[in-house]
């Protein structure tokens, strides 16, 4: 018999969780506006908000904790971290920043005009914004079949070439400043880009001489999906086809709180001397020094013992085995979710779930309010809160997805876990009819309102 995975890890420390009552979670929802980012986390049992940030790092990260070289300038941590970006991305230059969404400033501030068109698959939230407040736009090229959750394809995060030809077409050259490639593509469900589809990509840009930047937070995730699913790839080793990927961009940015399993940190990374120099004046103003910025030199040691760990086979092979473990459960109850199942998490169809519930009432925030109040799991609302307004109408976006996404932490939980989680929603399925009402806002921040924003009952 074919040996099952297990994980490529043992437990060392622990830290304890507490359950709640029913009753408190009511009392503690409704204090916290209905928004699950106002809870405090002692107020949930098992937390899936996010796998950003949340993962638990090894023995070995601890260790190279205490090597952390904390000088100002030309710490050895600094070129640590050098190395093994180079090593594993082949990118000779890199500027590190606190996280992504830094990085993101940084680089935008070099590339990003007033009037500019930033083509891709489904930004990254931080992404558009970065993007909007810049007062350019990010246009959606990706494939038609990433918007049917019920569609099995291997790589739905893959780009369609003809969107994209046409944007490079119909934009002056100069206000397309560079195609953003996100690697898995979070917004469409943690699904993945194939090798071909870069490939294709870049022969696209070379053609219209415009540059390609990975959005590169789970690009090891990525890489496995390449691994399982694009013939080719099968005996190739995770290196290898992160090398790969990479060599068909130009540049990076990269959230280090997601695939490099550290707490906090992002980086800049890039072939060009010339963007370097000038986004390290931006790195300087925004982060910090050059060889720091916005990191500890203890930061970046454990950075980049996480970016080798991260990119282990065993390692990612039971980390994807177990958020896929997460949806096989679900399904057993009845539970509608995006297939095929995201690399860093399960969403759930709140457009499926709560079909009597209008888009204009929040269907997924309802639905993560539901499960929260179950079992106090919290997930996250992938829908029209975090779709945001039009930046110029005002308007609501009404996205086609209306998501519950339930993010799994990287080495933090256990399978009974996941079963605990998939038992909390199929009850919820169970009872869906019994909820009557969504949620309406109270108040909202002008931009990113998802973090902030006050809701009731409706
Ligand atoms: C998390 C994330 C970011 C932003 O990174 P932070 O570290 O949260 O600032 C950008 N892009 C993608 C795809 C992400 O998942």
């Amino acid at each position: 018999m074919k040996l099952p995975y297990a994980e490529s890890h043992k437990i060392k420390m622990v830290e304890n969780i507490r359950k709640s009552t029913r009753e408190e979670r009511i009392k503690w929802i409704s204090e916290a506006r209905y928004n699950l980012f106002n809870l405090k986390s002692e107020q949930v049992f098992i937390d899936l908000l996010t796998d950003s940030g949340t993962g638990a790092m090894s023995d070995r990260q601890w260790a190279e904790m205490m090597l952390g070289d904390e000088s100002y300038a030309g710490a050895s941590s600094y070129y640590k971290l050098k190395n093994a970006i180079q090593e594993i991305t082949g990118f000779e230059y890199f500027l590190p920043t606190h996280q992504g969404r830094a990085a993101e400033n940084v680089l935008f501030s070099v590339l990003v005009k007033k009037g500019d068109f930033i083509p891709g698959n489904s930004h990254f939230d931080t992404t558009k914004g970065h993007i909007e407040f810049r007062k350019a736009t990010a246009v959606d090229c990706t494939i038609d079949e990433a918007f049917d959750t019920t569609k099995e394809h291997p790589f739905k995060g893959n780009i369609d070439l003809d969107k994209l030809e046409f944007v490079l077409d119909s934009n002056p050259r100069e206000h397309i400043p560079m195609i953003v490639v996100t690697l898995t593509c979070n917004t469409a469900g943690g699904q993945p880009v194939s090798m071909q589809n870069l490939k294709e990509v870049k022969r696209l840009a070379d053609q219209y001489k415009v540059p390609i930047v990975f959005d590169s937070a789970r690009f090891a995730e990525n890489a496995y999906f390449i691994k399982k699913r694009e013939k080719g790839y099968e005996n190739k080793s995770i290196r290898e086809i992160v090398s790969e990927m990479f060599s068909y961009a130009d540049a990076m940015t990269m959230s280090s709180k997601k695939d490099a399993i550290v707490n906090m940190g992002g980086f800049i990374a890039m072939r060009d001397p010339d963007l370097h120099r000038e986004a390290s004046t931006y790195n300087i103003m925004f982060e910090g020094f050059v060889t720091y910025g916005g990191m500890s030199g203890r930061d970046m040691n454990a950075l980049a013992q996480g970016l080798y760990e991260g990119t282990e086979f065993n390692y990612l092979e039971s980390r994807i085995g177990q958020v896929a473990l997460l949806g096989k459960r679900m399904q057993e109850f009845g539970v509608p979710v995006l297939v095929p199942f995201g690399g860093h998490a399960i969403f759930v169809d709140a457009k499926k779930f709560l079909d009597h519930i209008p888009q204009e009432q929040y269907q997924a925030q309802t639905l993560a309010i539901e499960l929260y109040l179950e079992g106090g799991v919290r997930g996250v609302e992938i829908g029209t809160l975090l779709a945001d307004r039009d930046p110029v109408t005002r308007e609501n976006r009404y996205p086609k997805l209306e998501l519950l996404r339930l993010a799994v932490p990287r080495r933090v939980y256990t399978n009974n876990h996941m079963d605990y989680v998939a038992t909390a929603l199929g009850n919820v399925y169970e009872r869906r009819h019994e909820i009557k009402r969504g949620l309406k806002i109270i108040e909202e921040a002008p931009i990113l309102r998802h973090f902030t924003v006050e809701l009731d009952r409706v």
